[in-house]
């Protein structure tokens, strides 16, 4: 017989012999594939090429089709494995014809190694379930989140009230009380904090960010952001100074904003280190300005571009508490704006962040996240 052709087929060829099941003739690629020269194969029962726990079954398949011909393919497709010289063994996918020639009756057989197709599939299926188990646990979390924000709230309310009733009771309750009741109420606000940054978060991974835009000036913003957190800002021994004279006017979202600004506060006095914070507002060409400037730990330039990503932190967590989402969510705000958050930093020196938001909604609608904008009255689309 002649098998040139089979030299110009992509798969691995194997020719069987039905009368004894001893291999007639391989092609280059099975050649490649199993490791073994021609010459070593031929005359071999085809059992060789494949894996010991096969061979009885296999053997006893052949012999069926030898006793009962078949004139049309026997298999295909077939989920097997081959077996390398040396002992190597590889899932194949196996094609399997009669052919008859010469008087004679012959299966051939097309073997083809499908590991890496199934490492790629499986890759695939790994990748597909990772995303998968990300967006349930984003769901989970603003679930869990949006579930955890009444009670807190409610705790919230119920302690400040206490503390008035503490405050105009008839005789002054113990020193002790109140203080205890002051910390109770701080430790509560700060739960609020993290409950919020969670909610945030998770809203912002599902694509939930909304925006409400109006008019307003970031200079009044930030000073009325320093007034707001004086008293907390206070016990870290920083003074704050705000240098905001004149209007920086914009259609952005108030709360939002605030949140931005407080984020970057809180972390200014809380990496500080007690040395002074400068807040800075301005505007030009269309572009808004605030910069937050500490002369505290600083951040070194390794982990500069990190911190802004969920849950990165670079202090320790021994020392600075916090779930490394602040400055994520302030850059998701941000850039959902059309704005950008900058970085400069010197370890031991102290870090300079500075948010700049087109005052333009032009610019607004143009930012690169594409956030979902409402407004009363503002003609901005809802998109
Ligand atoms: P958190 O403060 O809750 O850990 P953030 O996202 O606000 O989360 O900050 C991430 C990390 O960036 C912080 O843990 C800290 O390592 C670093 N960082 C942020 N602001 C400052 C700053 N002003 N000075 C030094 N390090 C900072």
């Amino acid at each position: 017989m002649d098998f040139t052709l089979l030299e110009f087929v992509p798969d691995a060829m194997v020719i069987v012999d039905q009368a004894d099941g001893r291999i007639v003739h391989v092609n280059c690629v099975a050649e490649e594939l199993f490791g073994y020269a021609r010459e070593e194969l031929i005359g071999q029962p085809v059992e060789v090429l494949l894996p010991s726990r096969y061979r009885e079954a296999h053997r006893g398949h052949r012999e069926g089709y030898g006793a009962a011909p078949r004139t049309r393919p026997m298999g295909l497709g077939l989920d097997l494995a081959g077996l390398r010289k040396g002992g190597d063994e590889f899932p194949a996918e196996i094609g399997l014809s009669p052919l008859e020639a010469e008087g004679g009756r012959y299966a051939i057989t097309a073997i083809r190694d499908v590991g890496e197709r199934r490492k790629l599939e499986e890759r695939a299926r790994l990748y597909r379930q990772a995303q998968e188990e990300v967006r349930r646990r984003d769901e989970f979390l603003s679930i869990a989140s949006h579930e955890l924000r009444t009670p807190v709230a409610a705790l919230q309310l119920q302690l400040q009230i206490l503390h008035r009733v503490a405050e105009q009771a008839q005789s002054p309750l113990p020193r002790q009380l109140v203080d205890k009741v002051e910390g109770l109420e701080r430790q509560t606000r700060r739960l609020t904090v993290l409950v919020n940054e969670l909610l945030d978060v998770s809203r912002m991974r599902l694509g939930r960010l909304e925006l409400r835009l109006e008019e307003m000036d970031l200079a009044d913003l930030a000073r009325e952001a320093v007034r707001q957190l004086e008293a907390e800002l206070g016990r870290s021994g920083s003074r704050i100074a705000v240098r905001a004279e004149v209007p920086a006017s914009g259609r952005w979202d108030r709360l939002r904003l605030e949140q931005v600004i407080t984020n970057l506060l809180v972390n200014a006095a809380k990496f500080g280190e007690g040395r002074p914070i400068a807040v800075t507002v301005s505007a030009a060409d269309g572009l808004a300005r605030l910069t937050v400037a500490d002369q505290g730990i600083g951040i070194p330039a390794e982990h500069q571009e990190r911190i802004f990503g969920r849950f990165e932190r670079a202090a320790s967590a021994e020392h600075y508490g916090g779930l490394g989402l602040g400055l994520y969510i302030a850059r998701e705000i941000v850039e959902a704006h059309g704005g950008r958050i900058r970085l400069a930093s010197s370890p031991g020196l102290g870090s300079t962040f500075t948010v700049e938001l087109p005052t333009t909604p032009a610019a607004v609608q143009a930012g690169s996240r594409g956030p979902r904008v409402s407004g009363n009255g503002s003609g901005m689309p809802e998109a």
